[in-house]
C-alpha cells in the first residue's frame, strides 16, 4: 500500500522494553519491586470507583498539592501522562524541522526519537570520560537553531550527575531565550554531598528558562499509572497546557499521586533502602572487576563496552532480565538485597571480559 505517512518515519527505531518471563527477576526498567505504599492502594481503590466519569481533565487537587509541597504557584506547574509525554510535549512547544534538540549522549532515548517524530535536529554530546555530562561541550552545541536542551540529572542509564557549581556556570552560558530542562526522573535517590548538592527548584528561581521534570513512576512506584510533572515558568506551563492531550492524566492516577505526597515519611524509607542497597552492590561489582560509576539513582551501570549483549543474555539464561545497550554496557535497576543477590550471583560468575 502506498499511503500519505510521514516517509521520515522509516527509518525511526521502535522503542524496545526490556522484555520480561514468569520467574524472572525484572531489573530492566528501574521501577520499584514492591507494590505502591498501602495508603495509595486505598486511594486507587477508591478512585476504581469512579472512572465511569471523566478525570479532571485540570488535575486541579493534584497540581495544588504538588505546588503547595514544592513551594511554588500553580501556574509553575503541569501535570502529564507520564514524564515522557511531558519531553515529547516540550519538544513539541519549542521545535520544529529546521531546529536543534541538544542533549548529552547516552542518555533517555526518548529525547532523539521524540524530537525526530517532530522533525527537529538531535544534537548528541558524548558524556566525558567518566560517563557524565559534558556541560563545556553541551553549551558549545548550541547554535542560532537551538530550541531546547535536556540534562538528566541522575543521567539514565549511567546514574552519574553534574553537581551544583557545574550546572549553574552550564546555566550562565546557555542563552536565556532557550530552554533547559532538567530531567529529575531519578530525584529522589539523591543523596549528594552538600558541596554538589543543588536545588532545582532555587535554581530555577535564578534561570527562568530552567524547567524541571520529575514522575511518579519511579520512587513513588506508580510506573503503570502514568503520572509526572513539569514545574517551570507560567509561559511554558501555558504552552504546554495547548498540547496537553485532554484527559489524558486518569482519575485513578491523580488519586494515587495525591495519596502519594500524603506518604513522604515512607517515601524517604523506601528511597534510603535502595539507597543502601545500590551502594552494596556497586561494592560488590567493583570487587569482582567490573567498571560501573559512582549511581545517584536506583540502577548502576556496567561499563562493559562489546561485551554488553553477551553479558545481558547471559543474565536472561539466569533468570536475571537486565538492560543492554549494544556495544556499550548494560543498566541494572537496584531494588532489595534478595534480587540484588540474585543479580550478584550471576554477575560475580559471569566468565566474559569485565572491563
Ligand atoms: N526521564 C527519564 C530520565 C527516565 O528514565 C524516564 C523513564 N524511563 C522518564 C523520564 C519517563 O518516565 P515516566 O514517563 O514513567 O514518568
Amino acid at each position: 500500500m502506498s499511503l500519505r505517512i510521514r516517509p521520515d518515519l522509516d527509518t525511526l527505531p521502535v522503542y524496545v522494553p526490556g522484555k520480561t518471563f514468569p520467574g524472572a527477576v525484572k531489573l530492566a526498567s528501574n521501577e520499584v519491586t514492591e507494590g505502591p505504599l498501602p495508603s495509595v492502594v486505598d486511594a486507587i481503590a477508591a478512585a476504581a470507583a469512579g472512572v465511569n466519569r471523566y478525570p479532571d481533565n485540570g488535575i486541579v487537587e493534584l497540581t495544588a498539592a504538588l505546588a503547595k509541597k514544592l513551594g511554588v504557584t500553580e501556574d509553575e506547574v503541569q501535570v502529564g501522562c507520564g514524564s515522557v509525554i511531558l519531553c515529547q510535549n516540550l519538544i513539541t512547544i519549542t521545535s520544529g524541522p529546521g531546529d536543534e534538540v541538544v542533549f548529552g549522549w547516552r542518555s533517555f532515548e526518548t529525547y532523539p526519537l521524540a524530537t525526530r517524530v517532530a522533525g527537529a535536529t538531535p544534537v548528541q554530546v558524548p558524556l566525558t570520560g567518566d560517563l557524565t555530562h559534558d556541560l563545556d561541550a553541551m553549551a558549545a552545541a548550541v547554535t542560532d537553531r537551538t530550541r531546547l536542551m535536556f540534562v538528566c540529572n541522575p543521567n539514565n542509564p549511567t546514574g552519574t550527575v553534574v553537581e551544583a557549581a557545574d550546572l549553574r556556570a552550564f546555566l550562565q552560558k546557555v542563552p536565556s531565550d532557550i530552554l533547559v530542562v532538567l530531567d529529575e526522573a531519578y530525584f529522589e535517590y539523591l543523596r549528594l554531598p552538600e558541596s554538589q548538592a543543588y536545588d532545582a527548584l532555587e535554581l530555577r528561581r535564578e534561570f527562568p528558562n530552567l524547567v524541571i521534570l520529575r514522575t511518579f513512576s519511579k520512587a513513588y512506584g506508580l510506573a503503570g499509572l502514568r503520572v509526572g510533572y513539569a514545574i517551570s515558568d507560567p509561559e511554558v506551563i501555558t504552552a504546554l497546557g495547548k498540547v496537553h492531550v485532554p484527559f489524558s492524566v486518569s482519575s485513578v492516577a491523580q488519586a494515587a499521586a495525591i495519596a502519594s505526597l500524603e506518604a513522604a515519611d515512607e517515601l524517604v524509607a523506601r528511597t534510603d533502602a535502595v539507597v543502601a542497597e545500590r551502594t552494596r552492590v556497586t561494592d560488590r561489582l567493583r570487587a569482582a572487576g567490573y567498571r560501573v560509576p559512582d549511581s545517584q539513582a536506583n540502577f548502576v551501570w556496567l561499563d562493559l563496552g562489546e561485551a554488553a549483549m553477551d553479558f545481558a543474555r547471559a543474565g536472561v539464561d539466569a533468570g536475571v532480565v537486565i538492560r543492554p545497550f549494544d556495544g556499550d554496557g548494560v543498566r541494572v535497576t537496584v531494588t532489595n538485597a534478595v534480587e540484588g543477590d540474585v543479580f550478584l550471583a550471576f554477575a560475580e560468575n559471569w566468565g566474559g571480559a569485565r572491563a
